[in-house]
């Protein structure tokens, strides 16, 4: 079969996955218990039984359980590999053509940069993804040439971050709509990457500068959405056809509500940013899950950049992280509810227009 007929095909494919079931996917993952956790005698509040259907029950308390539904449920047992074994159609259509997006959502310290960071000896789905997109890359050498070039942003306080300037910058970064109507931030490094190799240093050089200028780095960390952005420019060898599309990897800011009592002055504002972009995000997701004629993008920062790869012919993908623990529950069930909206199969009621 030669390429571009087996592409064609694909794209056949993809539409009609499309069209039965929607963009947006929701993965649902839940962090294990710590070892301290289970000698503190702290039992999971997670029923998995129907987790290889997409089910998962909360012991709310008592005997009541309270279940949802997502397109994937891991258990605690689901590693690495496992996760970026469902992601991985979706992050090589980007190869094709098609922008993607994928957010890690959930309150801090439920495994947001576990799933897409990892560490060294546990990469996510950042570092994987970039590994397969050169593998495919290589494998498709005869047909198509690719250029990949990577961009490493910080949200915070409605603010974009350069993760990858060599030097702080005092200049405010702002979105700015080309005329062919993309949507882009002039001056912002775009690294160009050629091999795997290169990859986990350029990734670490912007998980490194996440820390720079605060004091705690892992409540800055917390407080901020860190997007990797993947470009992918593909020139078609038999027509010479060039295509651009991007992939977009976002560890979003702790979904944690705060009580308001104990918030003031810069706090206040951190929370209600955050507050605001994710409930943005939310919005614009089950807009476009409910096509509705105005998609909400310019009610925040995030949901503006990613403006071109939300909606449309793009994928969405959503990993619902949570915390297997019984204090957690009221975040649990937040996490479970805004998932189960974003996913737009339980419509609410007809949405106000903005
Ligand atoms: P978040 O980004 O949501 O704040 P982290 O990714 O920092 O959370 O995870 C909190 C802690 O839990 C980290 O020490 C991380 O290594 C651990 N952790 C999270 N998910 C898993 C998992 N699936 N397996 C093993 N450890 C995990």
């Amino acid at each position: 079969l030669k390429f571009s007929e087996e592409q064609a095909k694909r794209k056949v494919l993809y539409n009609q996955i499309q069209e039965a079931k929607g963009n947006i996917r929701v993965f649902c993952r839940c962090r294990p218990l710590r070892k301290e956790e289970i000698s503190a005698g702290n039992a999971t509040i997670i029923d998995f039984d129907a987790a290889k259907d997409g089910e998962l029950g909360i012991l709310t308390g008592g005997s009541t359980k309270k279940i949802f539904k997502f397109d994937r449920v891991y258990t605690p047992k689901d590693d690495q590999v496992d996760v970026f074994a469902d992601a991985s159609p979706m992050v090589a259509s980007v190869l094709d053509g098609f922008n993607v997006c994928i957010f890690a959502y959930g309150q801090t310290g439920t495994g947001k940069t576990f799933t897409m960071e990892g560490s060294e000896q546990n990469r996510g789905v950042n570092y994987r993804t970039l590994e397969q997109l050169f593998k495919i890359a290589q494998e498709r050498k005869e047909t198509f040439t690719y250029s990949i070039s990577v961009s490493v942003l910080e949200v915070y306080n409605e603010q974009i971050r350069d993760l990858l300037a060599s030097a702080p910058t005092s200049k405010k970064l702002e979105i700015r709509q080309a005329s062919e109507g993309v949507h882009h931030v002039p001056g912002i490094v775009k690294a160009k990457v050629e091999n795997i190799k290169e990859v986990w240093s350029v990734l670490q050089t912007g998980s490194n500068a996440r820390a720079i200028g605060s004091n705690n780095v892992n409540e800055h960390s917390s407080r901020s959405h860190c997007i990797l952005c993947i470009m992918v420019r593909a020139k078609n060898l038999m027509n010479g056809e060039y295509t651009k599309s991007n992939l977009w990897l976002v560890d979003l800011a702790g979904s944690e509500r705060l009580a308001k009592t104990d918030v003031q002055g810069e706090r206040l504002k951190e929370a209600q940013n955050i507050n605001r972009s994710l409930s943005a995000l939310g919005d614009v997701i089950s807009a476009l899950a409910s096509k509705s004629s105005h998609i909400p993008y310019r009610n925040s920062k995030l949901t503006h950049l990613l403006q071109d790869s939300l909606g449309g012919d793009s994928k969405t993908l959503m990993f619902v992280q949570i915390s297997p623990l019984e204090q957690d529950l009221g975040e649990t069930l937040s996490s479970l509810n805004f998932a189960t909206r974003v996913r737009g199969v339980e419509l609410g009621p007809a949405r106000k227009q903005t």
